[in-house]
């Protein structure tokens, strides 16, 4: 079954905080109780030294204070440790059996009830140490000390270790709590957005190109986001295009049709004899269409294209060789051809600068009177390159600047039927420069000329 976002990962927040108290708990169990019955068992030790040097000072002149003795024993029953002190001769000095049998038994009792209760399995029962006195290195008793052994927790002891465990209780329970909190307030600001991201990019299969005004705490969402809006503003662009271009295109080609069907209709119905002259002007039409659909390809190849192979291109060799493909038509109109060239190094893509340059070129040539002069110049300047083509042609009126490089727009019908353009080759251009983030201006006079700068970036 699948999971969600939110619940895998509040459940891998919970796993790991589980997993990490678990790991925790029986580390500092395991390290801790040794450690703690360590101390125990020195503590235990510490204190059978500590009762026979007290003991000890109780023998002066050949005499033990039994009183004072009574009170260390007395002391050390309350502490669990069972004390009898037998001198040289046999003689007990003072025993806390017999003091008092009933503690003394209650005392083992209660110890041996503690460590039953903490390890079911303990192994213990009642041990006695004897230690030797000497009092100028004369032996002169023997002191019995007695617990529950090997060695016994006291009530304080048990205190400080179910504190412990519950501190650890506590603490686990917390984070437990904490993890569950914050695991699914970050699976919920890591979720939302994913949320919304993929709302959105459904809007987009649907064909609902909207941005997504999101803001995203997490840098790599913010990124997702992003992409998702470029994406979605070109696919809008690309669909904008693809309907404009598919009007247009129609559009363009209805005439020629329209023009050929009432030809041939005409010659069909006998209206017109099919003479040399009306089939061959259908032919021609024929081909103005050829021509327009061919160019209508490149078009939408540069239209909807916006890959652009980028390498080292020097511009000064790339437009020697453009000009000298154009010799013949220079020549057929007896055009002179001037350059100046500057050695520039351009990162572009070379295919794509080329069609600019013929397109500019081949109309300064299409739009130039006999015997005109057409001049193309390259400067590298501190902000790009610059590239000029100038002609002294018929020029371009003042009305029809704005929109020469508008898809199939034509200065005029009468001048278009001369040359047979169909309005494409400057927006190829304009396309292309505007993938390279260049730019490019047109300032031109009617019957003076006409001239194209471009400014293209070197990288
Ligand atoms: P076309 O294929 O018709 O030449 P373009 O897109 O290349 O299409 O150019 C659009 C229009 O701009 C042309 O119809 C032409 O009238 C005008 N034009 C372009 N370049 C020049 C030029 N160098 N001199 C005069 N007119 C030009």
């Amino acid at each position: 079954m699948k999971k969600s976002l939110k619940r895998q990962l509040t459940l891998s927040h919970l796993m790991l905080s589980i997993f990490s108290i678990l790991l925790i708990i029986i580390l500092t169990n395991y390290i801790l109780e040794r450690q703690f019955r360590n101390y125990v068992i020195n503590n235990i030790n510490n204190k059978t030294i500590g009762i026979l040097n007290s003991v000890k000072e109780e023998y002066k002149d050949g005499k033990w204070d039994i009183k004072s003795i009574e009170s260390i024993g007395v002391s050390a029953l309350e502490n669990g440790m069972i004390l009898k002190l037998v001198d040289k001769n046999g003689r007990v000095v003072w025993d806390a059996h017999l003091h008092n049998s009933g503690q003394c038994q209650n005392i083992l009792d209660h110890y041996s009830k503690i460590m039953m209760k903490r390890y079911p399995n303990f192994n213990g029962g009642y041990r006695e140490e004897i230690k030797k006195i000497y009092s100028n290195e004369e032996f002169i008793a023997n002191l019995y000390i007695g617990y529950y052994g090997p060695y016994y927790y006291t009530d304080n002891d048990i205190m400080f270790l179910n504190t412990l465990n519950g501190v650890s209780i506590v603490v686990s329970v917390l984070t437990i709590l904490f993890a569950y909190l914050f695991g699914s307030l970050i699976s919920k600001r890591i979720a939302t957005p994913i949320m919304k991201v993929s709302n959105s990019t459904n809007l987009l299969s649907q064909g609902i190109f909207k941005s997504l005004e999101y803001k995203s705490e997490i840098l790599e969402i913010d990124e997702l986001i992003r992409a998702i809006n470029t994406l979605s503003k070109k696919l809008d662009e690309q669909e904008k295009l693809r309907k404009r271009l598919t009007q247009d295109i129609s559009h363009e080609l209805r005439t020629p049709i329209t023009t050929i069907k009432s030809h041939v209709e005409a010659m069909i119905d006998g209206i017109w004899q099919p003479t040399e002259d009306r089939l061959r002007s259908c032919l021609e039409e024929i081909e103005r269409l050829n021509k327009l659909i061919g160019e209508i390809k490149l078009l939408a190849e540069y239209e909807i294209e916006d890959r652009i192979e980028k390498k080292e291109v020097n511009l000064k060799d790339l437009i020697k060789s453009i000009a000298l493909n154009f010799e013949k038509n220079l020549m057929d109109k007896g055009l002179v051809l001037e350059t100046y060239l500057e050695d520039v190094i351009l990162y572009a893509d070379k295919n794509k600068i080329a069609q600019v340059v013929i397109n500019l070129l081949s109309n300064a040539i299409k739009y130039s009177k006999d015997s005109g002069k057409i001049y193309i110049e390259v400067k590298g300047k501190s902000d790009g390159v610059y590239i000029k083509i100038k002609d002294d042609g018929i020029g371009i009126p003042k009305k029809d600047l704005p929109y020469i490089f508008e898809r199939f727009y034509r200065v005029d019908q009468s001048r278009n039927k001369e040359t047979g353009g169909a309005g494409i080759g400057l927006s190829i251009v304009k396309r292309i420069i505007k993938m390279h983030n260049g730019e490019i201006s047109v300032n031109s006079e009617l019957n003076k000329g006409t001239e194209f700068t471009i400014k293209l970036p070197y990288k």
